[in-house]
């Protein structure tokens, strides 16, 4: 039986804080199976964006919630060509700027804007697990594991050392400068650890991977093979 189709139909939940490798890790498992990939960092990243672009102030909780309804954020699944646009537009390079990395994390502590992007997530993994594209969806974030889909059949809480994880990040960035870069997402990490509405934390049932002393490849095999085993 071929790896598609023992893993057709699963569901697989990758957490970790800001620069763990969870993006390439999450891709990579999603490729190498044939699943479909959510990116729900991408989409708190493309809300807080719209949110900038309309001036709405990031600090203000109360406005955040009026306006989150707004912007129509379409997420593409494809491993092999992640998309993200917001009102029709590209948006994947301009969710990744200095500001939106400092404005993201008040962004999503607001519980309707959570509430707006969960309904989203939830269609993007019913989609991965109907139809044609039923294969099943690999989805990445910080609450994957204990909100949106705390029933996954496998769950990775992912990790690594945080110089480890702002060289990664830096060099994403395109040769960001690392202490500035390590600064930054150990600031996300807090507000996204201590808010009330969905913190970071290790789901229940989920594995605990340190990937400091892995490669990407190996981190792949690890999690495929815990997918293939609950398959
Ligand atoms: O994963 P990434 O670093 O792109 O996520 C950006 C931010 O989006 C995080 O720092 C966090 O504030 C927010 N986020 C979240 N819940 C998720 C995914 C991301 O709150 N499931």
């Amino acid at each position: 039986m071929s790896a598609r189709a023992r893993t057709r139909g699963v569901v697989v939940a990758i957490d970790g804080p800001s620069g763990s490798g969870k993006s390439s890790t999450s891709r990579g498992v999603a490729r190498r199976l044939g699943l479909r990939y959510l990116d729900t960092g991408a989409m708190y990243r493309a809300m807080t964006w719209w949110m900038l672009r309309h001036d709405v102030s990031v600090h203000d909780p109360a406005a955040v919630a009026e306006r989150c309804h707004e912007p129509v954020i379409e997420t593409g699944t494809d491993p092999f060509h992640p998309t993200i646009t917001v009102d029709g537009r590209d948006v994947a390079a301009a969710i990744r700027t200095p500001e939106v990395n400092a404005a993201v994390s008040p962004v999503s502590a607001v519980p309707q804007v959570r509430a707006r992007l969960l309904e989203l997530q939830h269609e993007a993994i019913a989609a991965a697990l109907d139809g044609v594209d039923g294969v099943g969806i690999v989805v990445e974030g910080r609450d994957i594991g204990s909100v949106v889909a705390p029933d996954a059949d496998v769950k990775v809480y992912l990790t690594a050392d945080a110089s480890a994880r702002a060289a990664r990040r830096a060099a994403e960035e395109g040769g960001a400068d690392v202490a500035a870069t390590e600064s930054s997402l150990l600031a996300r990490d807090r507000i996204d650890s201590t808010r009330t509405a969905s913190p970071l934390v290790i789901a229940e049932g989920a594995v605990h991977i340190d990937s400091t002393p892995y490669s990407l490849e190996e981190v792949v095999d690890l999690i495929a093979g815990m997918v293939e085993a609950a398959g």
